[in-house]
């Protein structure tokens, strides 16, 4: 049987565990850098919670992005892979001190700012240090993503951002501190978007914004356009890359960008979704009364995005060479969410198959959790393996 998967090495692995394709990884590095390199006023940061194995960060943080923090945490991990921190831009609508002291002592580019009370101890802290803290704001551009509710996030009422009524006062306010200096727009309208109409309506709407700004005299060096790009999760081998060149085009046609502004991406997903696998056993197959079973050895707590998104990944035995059966693929944790897939073709399964769920490198082991006393997945790259 055909696989991309180095088969005999993962029999003498431990399941559950990770699998991340390098090759595909610096590929697609390539393809996005080339792809913006396009386009001489385009930034990347690599939005780091998709993925934060050391490994992954490392390479990503070699191929020359920036980073995009949502935590201390967070940008701890960046820097300690290499990220220079003057690349590193930081968001959450609930920075804690030490996070903001964290970035401050760090220099970073800039903070992504979701509130005024937050600007406010931004600016004490920055005094504190005798610091200037440069900023942008979060701005709620009202465009919904055609995505799941729960991660659609520009929307007006909103825990994210800050609505578009209040925009000019809040900039007024920024402008009015001593320790902050205005930079510029942060959007983010939610994730695995694949229809490129959305990002125009997010071009058209930044327009507007910036022609309101304009009008007002406030000059604006940087537009982020937060993150979002989708990928293929049905059928990982027809776009291993994602669409790169159509992304970056929506933004070059679709913004009218004031001379020397720069455009700044936080893509997390279309990086490093297509490169992971999580790799599980089977353990049984059980005949339900109109229904298998097919119960693998890795659950919610390795591989949460079906139960807490209704996602799915693309479920293939790697081991069978049997025609298809119908299954419902799941997990040993108690939880009746814990499910992967329902009705789905496998390749005819016994015990000891091993099973690759696919496109699973965003999102995947960094939200593995320890609930039912279970271990976390290690991630393995091919390297490791060779
Ligand atoms: C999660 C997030 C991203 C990355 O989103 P992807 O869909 O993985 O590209 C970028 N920016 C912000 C502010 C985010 O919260």
């Amino acid at each position: 049987m055909e696989t991309l998967f180095p088969i005999e090495k993962f029999r003498a692995t431990r399941t559950p565990f990770y699998y991340y394709d390098i090759t595909l990884l610096r590929k697609t590095i390539e393809d996005v850098k080339n792809e913006a390199a396009k386009y001489d006023n385009f930034v990347v940061h690599y939005a780091v919670k998709a993925n934060v194995n050391p490994k992954i960060l490392k390479i990503i943080s070699e191929g020359g992005l920036g980073a995009d923090c949502v935590s201390g945490g967070e940008i701890e991990a960046a820097m300690r892979a290499g990220f220079p921190s003057s690349g590193i831009v930081f968001a959450g609508v609930g920075k804690a001190d030490w996070e903001i002291n964290t970035a401050l002592d760090a220099n970073i580019f800039c903070f992504n700012v979701e509130s005024v009370p937050e600007l406010e101890v931004i600016n004490e802290l920055a005094k504190a240090k005798g610091k200037t803290a440069n900023v942008c704001f979060r701005i709620n551009p009202e465009v919904g993503a055609h995505t799941h509710a729960n991660i659609t996030t520009g929307l007006a009422e909103n825990k994210f951002g800050i609505a578009m009524s209040d925009m000019v006062p809040v900039i007024e306010r920024a402008l009015s501190l001593e320790n902050i200096n205005f930079t510029g727009l942060h959007f983010h309208i939610g994730s695995q978007i694949l229809d490129m109409h959305d990002f125009e309506q997010l071009c058209l709407r930044i327009n507007e914004l910036q022609d309101v700004l304009a009008s007002k005299g406030i000059k604006v060096e940087n537009i982020n356009v937060g993150g979002g790009l989708g990928i293929n999760y049905d059928d990982p081998e027809k776009d291993p890359v994602p669409d790169f060149k159509s992304y970056f085009k929506t933004f070059a046609n679709g913004l009218r960008l004031r001379p020397g502004q720069k455009v700044h991406f936080e893509l997390g997903r279309s990086i490093v979704a297509q490169m992971g696998s999580l790799i599980t056993k089977v353990l049984y197959v059980k005949k339900g009364v109109n229904k298998l079973f097919c119960i693998v050895d890795a659950g919610m707590t390795d591989l949460i995005r079906p139960a807490l998104y209704h996602a799915s990944h693309k479920i293939e035995n790697i081991t069978s060479g049997k025609p298809s059966e119908t299954y419902d693929v799941v997990g040993p944790i108690c939880e009746s969410s814990d499910v992967f897939a329902k009705d789905i073709p496998v390749g005819a399964c016994e015990r000891g198959d091993l099973i690759a769920m696919r496109s699973a490198g965003a999102y995947g082991e960094i939200m593995a959790s320890q609930y039912n006393c279970r271990r976390l997945p290690v991630g393995y790259t091919s390297e490791d393996f060779k």
